[in-house]
């Protein structure tokens, strides 16, 4: 019998590893990339020997990593040369003071007691918390594939209404357990992943720093983009083949299937399965016929964005540690002002540097830095020549300088004096390379109301050959979750092929 062939639009994690799955179960698969090279935002430059990640830095969650390597046949240790980046973060807050997350309990003790009397106790039952809301989460909601309203509104899945606390607002909810504002915020910033204020974000996700603290936040050895190399490897020899700098143009699709793909330069190419790994709402909006779902799917709530700088920069900053955040005093202006689409007065901010990980990241003596400033995403005035007319320069200008200050409070001054070159990416620059509505880093944002099965499915309503995984299907944004979701997309189309 002649072997089905998908086309899958897009070699981001979730297009590959999807690619990889389909393959590996006897199709013939071929991917279609816009860009020169895999990736998606899990991209990476080098240049004048500094080696930069362009979009993730941290490897989080590695047994999922573990999991879904091995689901294809590979095993993570051996394809990664992974190391514990422990403290996971330093933290500074804007009177100077710090906090080093680590797993390091008496460190952990004896920082918090200085900052709160009697916050380590809250902290250790806030952990608790975690160590019981991540693996219900993980088995309950993340790892499953919602096909019907009522796999996931079951009478299986009342009791987690009460354990998991979705209805509790996550900042909130940490008074339970701490009263300090500045551990609130080192307790709870990491609702940004999901593109989500901790002032809005579910209670439940009080799982994200229980795992970074609990199973590690990790560093690959050549950065975040050896996840790239090594997925590509695995789908390379398993028969995917990758066409690069191929943009598809549109779904060729009749009453309720998908036939094929027509490229840029008016290609058309035919496959039995369409499975789009580009940005969901994109996909809706730009490949597809207008049916008013594009639409529907524009007006859902979508993450931030980020201005982020990449510097090379020509001496070595030893005391700045590979992952620093700067976290703001008005914390919850700083949220109100991205969701308000407006630049923050004091931004929060990132900076990364790999070299204190690696030191191949820099040339001997120099430094590789990356700074990220969470922004609002854009809206939708764009004038004809394709502009914003609400992004402007003078933002990447203030984003600019607002690391600088922020470093400047840990001794680091005459920055600017020293880097050698600059690159930098703005939310025009995200929607452009790599199709991302509005600029939205993390895609649609992951409400109580975008979650589930209430987050857009990984098959088209209408179209039923036609799928998609990626950060705006479930289960959301981040690579270990494109990994999942490559794994259920797969699963389903292997089930549904006639
Ligand atoms: C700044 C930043 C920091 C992040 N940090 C982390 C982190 O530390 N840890 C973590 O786990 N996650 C992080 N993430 C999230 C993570 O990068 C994403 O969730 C994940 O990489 C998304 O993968 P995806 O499968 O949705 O594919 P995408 O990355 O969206 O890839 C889709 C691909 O489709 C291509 N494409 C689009 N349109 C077309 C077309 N018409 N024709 C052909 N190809 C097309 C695009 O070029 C792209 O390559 C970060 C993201 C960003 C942006």
């Amino acid at each position: 019998m002649k072997s089905s062939s998908a086309i899958v639009i897009g070699a981001g994690i979730g297009g590959i590893a999807a690619a990889a799955h389909l393959a590996r179960r006897g199709l013939h698969v071929t991917v279609l990339e816009k860009n020169s090279r895999p990736g998606g935002r899990c991209d990476h430059f080098s240049r004048e020997g500094h080696h930069f990640d362009t979009g993730p830095t941290l490897l989080i969650m590695p047994q999922v990593y573990e999991a879904e390597f091995a689901a294809l046949g590979a095993s993570m240790h051996e394809m990664l040369d992974l190391q514990r980046v422990d403290p996971s973060y330093r933290l500074v807050f804007d009177d100077g003071s710090g906090l080093a997350l680590t797993s390091d309990m008496k460190s952990m003790h004896d920082q918090l007691e200085a900052i709160e009397t009697g916050s380590f106790q809250g902290f250790l039952r806030y952990m608790e918390e975690g160590d019981r809301h991540y693996p219900l989460a993980m088995d309950r909601l993340v790892s499953r594939d919602f096909r019907t309203a009522s796999q996931f509104f079951s009478l299986r899945n009342l009791p987690l209404l009460f354990t998991l606390k979705p209805l509790a607002h996550h900042y909130r909810h940490m008074s339970a357990f701490v009263d300090e504002p500045r551990l609130k915020a080192a307790l709870t910033f990491q609702d940004v992943y999901m593109g989500l204020s901790p002032f809005e974000a579910p209670a439940t996700f009080s799982m994200m720093p229980y795992t970074e603290l609990a199973h590690g936040v990790w560093y690959p050895k050549g950065g975040m983009y050896r996840v790239v190399e090594a997925l590509m490897d695995i789908a390379r020899q398993s028969g995917v083949e990758f066409a690069f700098n191929e943009t598809v143009e549109r779904i060729d699709v009749n009453a309720t299937r998908a036939r094929g793909v027509v490229l840029a330069d008016g290609r058309k190419l035919e496959a039995d399965i369409v499975l789009a790994n580009a940005d969901l709402p994109y996909v809706y909006g730009n490949l597809l016929p207008e049916d008013g779902l594009a639409e529907k799917l524009a007006r859902k709530r979508f993450s931030c964005s980020v201005v982020s700088f990449f510097w090379g920069v020509n001496q070595s900053y030893e005391t700045l540690g590979p992952h620093t955040l700067f976290l703001a005093d008005d914390y919850r202006e700083n949220f109100e002002s991205i969701r308000r689409l407006t630049f923050p007065e004091h931004p929060s901010l990132y900076v990364h540097a790999p070299s204190r990980l690696d030191p191949s990241m820099a040339p001997p003596g120099e430094d590789t830095l990356i700074a990220i400033v969470p922004v609002g995403h854009l809206d939708e005035s764009i004038d004809e020549n394709g502009r914003s007319q609400q992004y402007s320069k003078e933002i990447s200008d203030r984003a600019r300088q607002a690391v600088f200050q922020r470093l400047a409070a840990l001794g680091i001054t005459g920055l600017e004096a020293h880097i050698k070159f600059e690159e930098f990416y703005t939310p025009l620059s995200w929607r452009k390379r790599y199709n991302l509505m509005k600029g939205s880093t993390h895609g649609l944002s992951h409400t109580l109301t975008q979650l589930g099965y209430l987050r857009p499915h990984n098959r088209h309503p209408h179209y039923h050959n036609l799928y998609f995984t990626g950060a705006s299907t479930h289960p959301g944004t981040g690579v270990p979750t494109a990994l999942i979701s490559a794994r259920l997309v797969s699963e389903r189309i292997i089930e549904e092929r006639v």
